[in-house]
């Protein structure tokens, strides 16, 4: 820090700056997290400067022998952890994850079967503003209007009225967990790949704290940056059958030079997601979320589909008359990090939202465990209800004792 300090003091500020925001409020951030030192090290080595295009072994660049051994070790780990048949750790993103598996099995003007963006889906699964819903014909399914979870059968008569070459499932904002079997079942009806876009929960089943999508997926991608708890990034992990093709499409169809700073960082994160300790983390993520969620729904915000299983929840805020958009803007003024979101069937347009989204994997890295979910709930509510600001400087004040002795970094 100190030569960057020399260098260039402002961006040395704002680092400073970015540390103490995180120590000093709740990130509630449901695609968040604390990633740890190892990991930072790993981001910040002179693994950034070697250009290493193709995979171990077979590579474009002299001197990729080194780098090598940290993506073999990264693919091995990949592989044991998620007990899958093959990994690529070289997406830069979770969005470039999901053009390779596009770019692997479809044609433009192929037709997909996806989640709705509105109902909780992600913008790469066939929105008209990304390349996935610009290149192919995306058919969306959503939630039933009872329940509030998946609309199984709805999906299942879209897919055998269209006949899909994919159906995905996954998304950003589903709080319960996703039956993998029923879209297995569906995809050999129709014939069609089942991808499984895994971004949110995968920290989770690296965690053993929910079941695999592995076993039923043709190709499963993700994040590595949300539970999962390591560098910005995406990976994939896949069947034998496709891993030639899924390695072609992410280079060189998609990318160019891997990133092998960040493939050695996630490497690292899949040895922490390996141990007990981990494990235990993973369950308390949701225990945080469920006790979140529960104190919450008593604080008159209805949590949609009734709780959650995972590390997230989604709270409709109709019933408390308080937008998403507001909501957002009064925690964020207390030092309460949460975002507004679109609730299934909402009213209101995404800009503005009737709900939001809360999730603990941040929270709960920092040590916060469910009693603290509690206090964390009545400082939201406090401050989302709190139209004129008068209570602002109160809860940040409390923000500021729950988590004074728990700092996301160390200085
Ligand atoms: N897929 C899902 C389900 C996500 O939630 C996200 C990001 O939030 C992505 C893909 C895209 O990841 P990235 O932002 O790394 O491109």
């Amino acid at each position: 820090f100190g030569a960057l300090e020399a260098t260039d003091p402002e961006i040395a500020r704002i680092l400073l700056a970015e540390r103490d925001r995180l120590n000093d409020g709740l990130q509630l951030i449901a695609s968040e997290n604390f990633t740890s030192p190892a990991v930072l090290a790993a981001l910040g080595s002179t693994l950034s400067n070697k250009y290493a295009e193709g995979y171990p072994g077979r590579r474009y660049y002299g001197g990729c022998e080194v780098v090598d051994q940290a993506e073999t070790l990264g693919i091995e780990r990949a592989k044991a952890l998620f007990g899958a048949d093959h990994a690529n750790l070289q997406p830069h993103s979770g969005a470039s994850a999901n053009l390779a598996v596009y770019g692997a099995f479809l044609q433009p003007g192929d037709t997909l079967l996806a989640m709705s963006l509105p109902h909780g889906g992600h913008l790469t699964h066939g929105t008209k503003v990304s390349f996935s819903g610009k290149w192919f014909n995306a058919v969306h399914y959503g939630v039933s209007q009872e329940t509030e979870d998946i609309d199984y059968d709805q999906m299942r008569s879209l897919a055998r009225e269209h006949r899909p070459k994919m159906i995905i499932c996954g998304g950003s904002a589903i709080p319960r967990l996703i039956d993998f079997a029923a879209f297995r079942e569906v995809a050999d009806e129709v014939g069609a790949i089942l991808f499984v876009d895994a971004a949110h929960f995968i920290g989770l089943v690296a965690g053993k704290a929910i079941p695999s999508p592995v076993p039923y997926a043709d190709v499963v991608t993700f994040t590595t940056h949300k539970v999962l708890r390591g560098p910005r990034g995406g990976m994939l992990v896949c069947k034998a059958e496709h891993a030639a093709a899924l390695d072609k499409a992410v280079f060189p169809m998609m990318q160019g030079g891997p990133l092998m700073h960040a493939v050695a960082a996630k490497a690292v994160a899949l040895k922490e997601c390996a141990t007990p300790e981990y494990q235990a983390y993973a369950k308390q993520v949701i225990a945080n979320s469920q006790a979140l969620t529960a104190a919450l729904a008593e604080e008159g915000m209805r949590p949609i589909t009734g709780g959650t299983d995972t590390h997230l929840s989604l709270l409709d805020l109709q019933g408390i008359g308080v937008t998403g958009a507001e909501a957002e803007a009064r925690a964020g003024a207390a030092r309460i990090v949460l975002n507004k979101n679109a609730i299934p069937y909402d009213p209101q347009p995404p800009s503005i939202a009737s709900g939001i989204r809360v999730g603990t994997p941040a929270t709960t890295t920092q040590g916060l465990d469910e009693a603290d979910m509690r206090v964390v709930a009545s400082l939201i509510s406090r401050a989302v209800k709190d139209a004129d600001g008068s209570e602002t400087a109160a809860v940040a004040a409390e923000v500021h004792e729950l988590v004074k002795n728990k700092p996301a970094y160390a200085s």
